[in-house]
């Protein structure tokens, strides 16, 4: 297929890489990175999505999304698609995707998860918002990128989904740490703390797979000294497109509402930027009771 591809960052430049390397035809634009291997340079966004079956998006926000697609969507072919596999807010995918029906293109909303690591493995997750005529094209680039695909309804459930899933995660670490504070306070061993926990109820994937105290279970950040991973002020702005949702449809999301706190003391007030969101452990280790 032919493939234009915007925002070849961290995670773009490798899912681009993996489609050149996997026969695709792919242009790339980014105002900053350089182009991954494989990938021939467009002039520009428009001239990346010019002619193209599929434009593919990687980029920082909602906003910049909006931007993009602004000089994008003229540029495109009707029946094109318009593939966003930001993390951005679910008013700004729909928007997007409005935009583009007005002008015959399809557009997914398609984050995903996984991380760079996944990104340069081609095994990432995607959570898809759209039609899903639109994703049947996209399918064997998806398959390249990453290894399943959960089509999660139209236009919007993509981030819907993805938002969802990130305040159980950052609200699980949260609690995960402050479990492993108390026991410590409490003179209780964190592999025994571990060894219970990870067999009864209080398991989860933040405790078993990605354990926030070193030397516990599985290799995680915390047995690199914290390096992301999956950094801390991601988890921020990926808690605060949470918040954001839950105002706008008047859901109650207190617990969450609290993660999001520490995590945002941490990154903005103290020594989390740049530190994986596990090392919240640190910052559980030090708070007192007040
Ligand atoms: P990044 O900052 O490394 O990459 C974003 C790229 O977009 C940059 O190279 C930047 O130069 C480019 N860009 C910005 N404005 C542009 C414009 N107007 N035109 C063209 N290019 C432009 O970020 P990343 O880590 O690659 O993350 C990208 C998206 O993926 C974000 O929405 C993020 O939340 C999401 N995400 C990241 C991870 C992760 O672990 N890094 C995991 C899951 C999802």
């Amino acid at each position: 297929m032919r493939i234009g591809f915007i925002g070849l960052g961290n995670m773009g430049g490798p899912m681009a890489a993996n489609l050149a390397a996997a026969g695709h035809d792919v242009r790339g634009y980014d105002t900053a990175a350089p182009m991954p291997d494989g990938v021939n340079a467009a002039d520009s966004a428009a001239d990346a999505a010019m002619q193209a079956d599929v434009v593919i998006t990687m980029l920082p926000d909602g906003a910049v999304l909006r931007a993009v697609a602004n000089q994008v969507l003229p540029a495109m072919t009707p029946g094109a698609v318009l593939l966003d596999c930001s993390t951005v807010d679910v008013d700004s995918a729909r928007a997007v995707a409005a935009q583009a029906a007005d002008r015959e293109v399809h557009a997914l909303d398609a984050p995903v998860s996984g991380g760079v690591v996944g990104a340069t493995a081609g095994t990432l997750t995607f959570m898809v918002g759209g039609r899903a005529e639109a994703l049947a094209t996209v399918q064997p680039l998806l398959d390249v990128m990453g290894g399943r695909t959960v089509h999660c309804g139209p236009a919007g459930n993509g981030q819907a989904a993805k938002i969802c899933n990130n305040m159980i995660l950052g609200a699980t670490m949260a609690v995960t740490c402050e479990a492993f504070a108390l026991a410590d306070k409490l003179g209780l061993d964190r592999q025994a703390m571990y060894d219970v926990a990870s067999t009864s109820s209080g398991q989860s994937w933040s405790l078993t797979t990605y354990c926030p105290a070193p030397g516990i279970g599985p290799q995680s950040p915390a047995d690199n000294d914290y390096k992301p991973g999956f950094a801390a002020e991601l988890m921020v702005k990926d808690m605060r497109l949470a918040m954001q949702a839950a105002d706008a449809v008047d859901a109650a999301t207190p617990v969450g509402a609290e993660a999001l706190r520490k995590y945002a003391e941490f990154v903005e007030t103290e020594d989390g930027r740049g530190r994986d969101f596990s090392a919240l452990l640190l910052r559980s280790s030090r708070d007192r009771r007040v």
